[in-house]
């Protein structure tokens, strides 16, 4: 992965290895003037005017060369994970949503999907040769409730190849900075995942850390994925809160960033 400086001033993270138009937002090259939330922060009820959300998300889809409209709802730390089309373009963001979901799959073309992180985990998902795409939110409960795994399963249902399916991993918070408690590991160990999970735990210096980046590779590679599939960033949200929102750099005070990704529209 790497940063993309785009002409309009957006900084953001793209993956080497999709080649159709996603990113992963910075908090850089925005119109936010809060503090906390300078500058592209792209969730509502943050501080900032609904107006202002939707020049940042302009401003953002503009530089990745997405369409305009983005499906993202509000989120839940579920592992559902809904299909999504053309009926669907801009829930969340430009049309009010009464619903909540973490995770998207469509095969429609010319409709952009999305999922809001300021720590969790996003994953944007590809088969490029069938035309399936997907985005995740993973946050520890996401992602202990396998819903890696079940964003595959909805991409195979519609013609996707596990084989041939590529996960981008974003920036999150890391392994160096995600201290947990022992209720946590406890959690874990009564998931679903948790024998894919436990081993991404690691006590040092007597605090147990957890690698969520490491959780999802793990239940996305028993999903079917191959290893060289899967690009993760290595980017900590929590060690660089001069690019990234950071839920926990900054005690809830922050903007959330957007990672999104879409089939471009057919002729
Ligand atoms: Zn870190």
């Amino acid at each position: 992965m790497r940063f993309i400086d785009a002409p309009n001033g957006v900084c953001y993270v793209r993956s080497n290895r999709i080649a159709l138009p996603h990113g992963f937002s910075t908090r850089i090259g925005g119109v936010s003037a809060l503090p906390h939330t300078a500058s592209l922060n792209l969730a509502f009820g943050r501080g900032d005017d609904d107006a202002v959300v939707l020049a940042n998300l302009d401003r953002f889809t503009d530089a990745v060369g997405l369409p305009a409209e983005v499906i993202s709802l509000p989120q839940i730390h579920s592992a559902d994970v809904r299909v999504v089309g053309e009926a669907d373009r801009g829930l969340g963001y430009q049309r009010p949503a009464d619903v909540s979901c973490d995770g998207y799959v469509t095969a429609a073309r010319g409709v952009a999907i999305g999922v809001k992180t300021a720590d969790c985990v996003p994953i944007l998902l590809a088969d490029e040769t069938a035309g399936v795409i997907g985005a995740l939110h993973a946050g520890w409960r996401g992602t202990v409730a396998g819903i890696a795994q079940a964003g595959v399963g909805k991409m195979v249902a519609l013609g996707a190849d596990p084989a041939r399916i590529v996960a981008a991993i974003g920036p999150s918070i890391g392994p160096c900075c995600y201290m947990v408690g022992d209720d946590f590991a406890a959690a874990v160990a009564a998931s679903p995942c948790a024998d894919l999970c436990l081993p991404h735990l690691a006590r040092r210096d007597g605090h147990l850390f957890a690698d969520l980046p490491a959780m999802n590779t793990a239940i996305l590679r028993a999903a079917g994925l191959r290893a060289d599939n899967i690009d993760a960033s290595g980017l900590c949200t929590c060690c660089d809160t001069a690019r990234f929102y950071s839920h926990r750099a900054s005690h809830g005070q922050r903007g959330t960033m957007l990672s999104a990704i879409a089939l471009p529209k057919g002729d």
